[in-house]
């Protein structure tokens, strides 16, 4: 019998959940929720139907792993302790410094309900918070780099959008070569804010806009761009459509690190994405980690868990013979 999802949410990681789950045959999508009238809400699934979110407890029996696809701002710490109430599930939050207290209140919503709730799944966190943690365990005696890009950043992009003037724009995100090359060299480099990200925007201003007001607006805005050396272009509104609709991301995490008695021996650690689509990926991810949470919740396990406390063979649909067979 397949595992029976459920998506909280419908936005661009409620739909990237859907195609996962069409491509993952031991998987099937039952319901998908949402604050917002289901006759509203079209699905690529023909087989599942939308409901309004207040008919998710009465589900519970239906559905084996809901996975919360809200905002990590406002949605998540809400829904997350909530569903964990019903159901085993899986959530993307990446608000980094507020993971632990997100952490405590899943824990003891999915302790008191006896279900699995796995949190912060996607790329980072997850696939590269893993990468760093491996890397820590292996190499003790070592350096942690993570540069992001090439990119576009959500929150840069709606920083430039609130400027007076501006009509929409878009912001990526982009790793410095030269600091990434060092790093890869074992130079060991203490890189500034500055040395390590570039940020490019491109923007539609509003016409008679005064554009060097906006680029200075721009270039000097603290906590989003005022750090780093930032490009402003100025295009169309066609040009935008045409050019910057995609949502890539990706990045890099290397660890640099020695061994050997006197720490003679060099080794470089690294893994990388190249990310077409960030919300696609990230909900690939998200969906191997509720297979996880279905099958630890089988097992009699209960609680919050992130990527660190499940282990890799839960992740895969084969079973533990196949994996031995074919990709030990
Ligand atoms: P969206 O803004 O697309 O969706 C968030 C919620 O907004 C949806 O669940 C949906 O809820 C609602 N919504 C979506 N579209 C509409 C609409 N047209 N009108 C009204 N409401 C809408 O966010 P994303 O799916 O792109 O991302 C969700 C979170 O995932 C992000 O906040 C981010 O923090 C996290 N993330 C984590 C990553 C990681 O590596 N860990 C990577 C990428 C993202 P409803 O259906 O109930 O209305």
């Amino acid at each position: 019998m397949s595992i029976r999802i459920g998506i909280m949410g419908y936005g661009n990681l409620g739909r990237g959940v859907e195609c996962a789950v069409k491509h993952n045959p031991d998987l099937e999508l039952a319901a998908v929720f949402t604050r917002r009238d289901p006759e509203t809400v079209k699905i690529l699934t023909e087989t599942a139907k939308v409901c309004h979110v207040d008919e998710a407890e009465k589900m519970k029996d239906e559905i084996d792993v809901l996975i919360i696809c809200g905002g990590s701002a406002t949605d998540l710490p809400v829904q997350t302790p909530k569903y964990a109430q019903w159901f085993n599930v899986v959530d993307s939050f990446d608000t980094h410094a507020r993971i632990p207290e997100h952490f405590e209140n899943v824990d003891k919503a999915a302790k008191e309900s006896g279900h699995v709730g796995i949190i912060s799944v996607g790329w980072d966190p997850g696939m590269f918070s893993l990468n760093r943690m491996y890397a820590n365990a292996i190499l003790t005696n070592g350096k942690d780099y993570t540069f992001w890009g090439k990119g576009v950043s959500q929150g840069h992009s709606d920083a430039i959008r609130r400027i007076d003037g501006v009509k929409d724009g878009k912001q990526y995100t982009i790793p410095v070569e030269a600091a990434l090359e060092s790093v890869r060299n074992g130079e060991n480099p203490e890189l500034t804010t500055r040395q390590k990200h570039t940020r490019e925007c491109f923007v539609v201003a509003e016409e008679g806009a005064d554009l060097a007001r906006i680029e200075q607006e721009i270039k000097t805005m603290p906590n989003y761009f005022a750090d780093y050396d930032t490009t402003v272009h100025f295009i169309s509104e066609e040009e935008l459509k045409r050019d910057h609709s995609g949502i890539p991301h990706g990045g890099f995490v290397i660890r640099t690190g020695s061994t050997g008695w006197d720490n003679e021996n060099k080794h470089v650690i690294e893994y990388s994405l190249k990310l077409d689509s960030n919300p696609e990926f990230t909900s690939s991810v998200i969906v191997a980690y509720a297979r996880a949470a279905y099958r630890m919740s089988q097992e009699g396990q209960k609680g919050c868990k992130t990527v660190f406390d499940v282990a890799p063979a839960y992740l895969s649909a084969m079973d533990g013979a196949e994996l031995r067979k074919h990709l030990l």
